[in-house]
């Protein structure tokens, strides 16, 4: 099935009216991985802005149809709900916004799109204060911050879990250590023995159950969740956070500008093994890079070389090879 299609595609960068894309044919099925390459300015960054709706240009011609329906009128958003993804060569910030409540607010999103109800944070209650037992359970609602300890697979959303914790602090720095998984009245009386409190934490954990696996395997420290979206991450920190996001929303196409850039041999593999783990027959990637070596480690289906605002060659793995040994100099482009 085709994923993507896009027909003699142009854009001018919306300010000054220049002609970017002049013409760029593409066409995505399901199971496939693509990859552009092209010499710095050809316009590799500004096709795929395009194609997610990027505000700085204007399209003048051409289409795009994507999951059969016309992109271009879309949304930036929109495109996102409906399975596109881009990862940025440079990615944003933003600050004031975790990266868990990030995460959570675009999966609730394709979610919502999917026709499925929200996720929602836990739930969390306090039902005994140390020896202070409480007549109505304190309702909290708080993202549990860092669960790592316990694991989270084996409990199920329906489940409801009782915490015991020291000491209770809601800054979002001083996580919640779910020290025993007790029935309550064993944890009462230890309760009232030690002064620990006991919580109850309801639903939504699956959702940590989902991130913690897709954190563990791009080698990123949990803690990376309670920060900020890419706010003082090192590159190659935002680059795994890219991957994260897409690992989370499961998009249908995956285009990752420049993933690479930035990434030593570690993080590289980490990044690719990560990209490969989310391949399946049903949706796509479009790997954009001036290195071949990224494409040593996630094998494309197709190699495209754009050359001034247009995809000039195509051909397989072996075309990325002989960049790297002749240069584009060394590629006949007709
Ligand atoms: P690549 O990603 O292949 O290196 P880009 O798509 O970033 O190339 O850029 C292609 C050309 O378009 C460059 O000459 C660049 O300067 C120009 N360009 C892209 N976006 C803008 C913009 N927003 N304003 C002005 N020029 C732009
Ligand atoms: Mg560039
Ligand atoms: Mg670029």
């Amino acid at each position: 099935r085709v994923l993507l299609e896009v027909k003699d595609l142009k854009a001018v960068v919306k300010e000054s009216g220049q002609e970017i894309l002049r013409g760029v044919n593409l066409t995505i099925h399901e199971g496939e991985v693509h990859a552009i390459m092209g010499k710095n300015g050809s316009g590799k960054s500004t096709f795929s802005k395009v194609l997610v709706g990027h505000q700085d240009y204007d399209v003048t011609g051409g289409s795009v149809l994507f999951k059969d329906q016309n992109l271009l009128e879309m949304e930036p958003e929109e495109r996102s709900h409906v399975g596109l993804f881009m990862s940025f060569q440079t990615p944003v910030e933003i600050p004031g916004v975790s990266n868990f409540d990030f995460l959570l607010m675009a999966f609730n999103a394709r979610r919502k799109n999917h026709g499925l109800p929200p996720v929602e944070p836990l739930e969390i209650e306090i039902l005994q204060q140390g020896s202070k037992s409480l007549a109505q359970p304190m309702r909290i609602f708080q993202y549990l911050t860092s669960p790592w300890q316990t694991d989270w697979d084996n409990l199920k959303p329906s489940g409801q879990l009782l915490i015991v914790k020291s000491s209770f602090s809601s800054s979002s720095s001083s996580p919640l250590h779910p020290l025993f998984l007790l029935s309550f009245p064993i944890l009462s009386s230890l309760s009232l023995l030690t002064g620990m409190s006991v919580y109850r934490v309801s639903d939504a954990g699956h959702f940590y159950s989902l991130v913690t696996p897709k954190v563990a395997s791009l080698n990123m420290n949990p803690k990376f969740l309670d920060r900020n979206v890419n706010e003082g991450f090192s590159g190659g920190e935002k680059k795994r956070n890219e991957i994260l996001q897409l690992a989370v929303l499961e998009a249908d196409l995956a285009i990752l500008d420049e993933i690479d850039s930035g990434l030593d041999v570690d993080a590289l593999q980490d990044v690719a093994k990560a990209v490969n783990g989310l391949l399946t027959p049903n949706n796509s990637a479009l790997i954009i890079t001036h290195y071949q070596r990224l494409l040593e480690y996630i094998i494309p289906s197709y190699v495209h070389i754009m050359e001034d605002g247009m995809i000039v060659k195509t051909g397989d793995v072996s075309l990325a090879e002989q960049l790297e040994r002749e240069g584009y100099r060394g590629i006949s482009m007709s």
